[in-house]
């Protein structure tokens, strides 16, 4: 039995809560490109789908 796994990465979006800009950071902890604070929140797109692929 052959077994692919295939992990898809969804873009994560966050909001800066200090100047409420939304941004696409392009890895898991990055400062807010329009005014530079962290701790933005994250608002979707935080997860890592594992697909698996079964061929008999
Ligand atoms: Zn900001």
């Amino acid at each position: 039995m052959h077994v692919e796994l295939t992990i898809r990465r969804i873009p994560a979006e966050q909001q800066c809560m200090v100047c409420f800009q939304k941004y696409h950071p392009a890895q898991r902890e990055v400062a807010c490109p329009h005014c530079g604070a962290r701790g933005a929140k994250v608002i979707s797109g935080e997860e890592f789908f594992l697909e698996s692929t079964e061929e008999k």
